[in-house]
């Protein structure tokens, strides 16, 4: 049976049988917003696929975050060939001006996506390996035309002609240690720690209410989570910086051509000068103890720089904002061409650097800078930026239909990337002169964190620096 989305089954090649890469499947690796876009292109060009999500839902790394307002309106979210899918289906889009939670991503979006493809996407198929059937990654002659093998975590395989891989990097957040490592004591007091995003003003109250909180990180993760504690009363909190001053994080203010995203940090820079925030910079994090005091179990955390000197923090819960890695494991036995710093592709490094890119300005890429000398396998998605947090949906829909109509050997349009970005200012443009200016919330948000106007707040220097992380 075939519809607008081609087939609605999929028979999996058992990994006995060698099938000719042709007539296999291009497997998509996770059912974030990313690789359900790469679904919808595929769809739409009748290339046969099937998505392997491990998760139990369609966006299951979004619904781990379900409660967060995201600071791009829908019609940044939703991609083209995904909309004309559900719209030829009979859904209508969201309010494109709306900000929705990482619920409504799902609810309005992603699961009505996910539920056009049929049994193409497979929940619970969680991917543990990837390689080329008979190929390590050492055996060169006929590689290409071998298909690749995915293995998954329940020891099934099955083969595939190409793999995009947009598995994300939700499940792999970086360690608090300050140089990359995880600090002394980190795992012993694992159980006092929660990684970026906690549910604090719902599911997770009760572990914080009432308790003095140390926040370490300096992206939009940390930001949104001391937000939502300053809204708990008799709540201590404080928040630890590896940097001099917090001004990435403040961010574009009014200058930010996404309001909600700049409206974050200007809400936060008012807590911090009102003292509800207890702001700690130059904070390296070295060690980590438990220790029994008191009011009961506390956590000291240590911070010491490179000269030696040291700080300590004494809180009762920590939150760990410190960021996301890509996994790479996976796909160890292929040929990978990968930035030393960010861990994205080494042609996509110098387009997305943190260091001189906000999200806004990364120029329109595609297939040619996503590609690795292993032909067939492109990482699309968050996944494609490594550790650079400059991440945005709209930027991932178009790798997306780079990658497929690659895929789909046409390349014109595989080159023919175009991309419109929200600009963010601060980042953009001179820091100095932003520096010079008042910023305050923008108007026009709807909802949830942003709702509340706040006084205007004068911007402290800046280190400058990406700010979407
Ligand atoms: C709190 C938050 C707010 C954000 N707000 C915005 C915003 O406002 N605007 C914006 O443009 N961007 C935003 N982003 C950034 C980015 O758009 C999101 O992280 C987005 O979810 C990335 O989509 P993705 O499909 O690449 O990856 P993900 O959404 O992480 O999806 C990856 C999927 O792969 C699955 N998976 C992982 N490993 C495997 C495996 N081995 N096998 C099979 N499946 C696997 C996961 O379960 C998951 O479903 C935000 C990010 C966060 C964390």
């Amino acid at each position: 049976m075939s519809g607008c989305c081609g087939p609605t089954s999929v028979e999996l090649q058992p990994s006995t049988q060698a099938a000719q890469p042709d007539e296999l499947p291009i497997v998509v690796i996770g059912a974030g917003p990313v690789g359900l876009a790469a679904a919808a292109h595929l769809a739409e060009r009748n290339l046969d696929f099937v998505v392997l999500e491990a998760g139990e839902q369609a966006g299951a790394s979004v619904a781990k975050w379900g409660h967060v307002r995201v600071f791009s309106p829908w019609r940044y979210n939703i991609d083209a060939a995904a909309r004309r899918l559900l719209e030829a289906d009979g859904w209508s889009a969201p309010d494109a001006g709306w900000l929705p939670t990482g619920a409504e991503l799902i609810d309005d979006y992603l699961a009505p996506l996910a539920k056009l493809f049929g049994d193409r996407v497979r929940l619970g198929a969680q991917v543990s390996a990837i390689s080329r059937l008979g190929y390590d990654r050492v055996r060169t002659a006929g590689r290409e035309a071998a298909p690749f093998l995915i293995r998954l975590a329940d020891g099934s395989e099955l083969h595939a002609r190409a793999v995009i891989d947009a598995s994300g990097t939700y499940a792999t957040p970086s360690v608090l240690g300050a140089s990359g490592l995880p600090a002394h004591g980190e795992s012993d007091a694992a159980d006092l720690v929660d990684h970026a995003l906690p549910d604090v003003l719902g599911a997770d109250r009760d572990r914080y209410a009432g308790r003095h909180v140390l926040v370490v990180g300096a992206g939009h993760s940390a930001a949104t989570t001391l937000l939502a504690l300053a809204e708990l009363e008799d709540t201590p909190i404080t928040w630890a910086i590896r940097a001099g001053n917090a001004a990435r994080t403040y961010g574009g203010g009014e200058a930010d051509a996404l309001p909600a995203r700049g409206a974050l940090g200007t809400r936060l820079h008012a807590h911090v000068t009102f003292g509800r925030i207890r702001l700690v910079t130059g904070f390296f994090t070295h060690s980590i103890e438990r220790a029994i005091e008191r009011d009961g179990e506390q956590v000291r955390v240590i911070s010491r720089d490179s000269s030696g000197a040291e700080q300590t923090i004494t809180a009762e819960r920590i939150v760990a904002a410190t960021g996301y890695r890509p996994d790479h494991a996976i796909a160890g036995e292929l040929r990978l061409d990968l930035d030393p710093v960010l861990g994205s592709t080494r042609a996509l490094a110098p387009l997305i650097d943190p260091n001189a890119h906000s999200c806004g300005t990364v120029p329109p890429h595609g297939a040619d800078e996503l590609a690795h000398p292993e032909a067939g396998y492109y990482a699309i998605g968050v996944k494609s930026y490594g550790r650079a947090p400059t991440f945005l949906l709209a930027t991932g829909y178009e790798q997306a239909r780079s990658v497929v109509a690659a895929l789909a050997g046409d390349w014109e349009a595989a080159r023919d990337v175009q991309l419109e970005l929200p600009e963010t200012g601060v980042c953009s443009s001179s820091l100095a002169e932003a520096q010079e200016q008042r910023v305050g919330l923008a108007a026009g948000i709807g909802g949830g964190l942003l709702s509340t106007p706040l006084p205007l707040a004068t911007v402290s220097a800046s280190d400058g620096g990406g700010c979407c992380g």
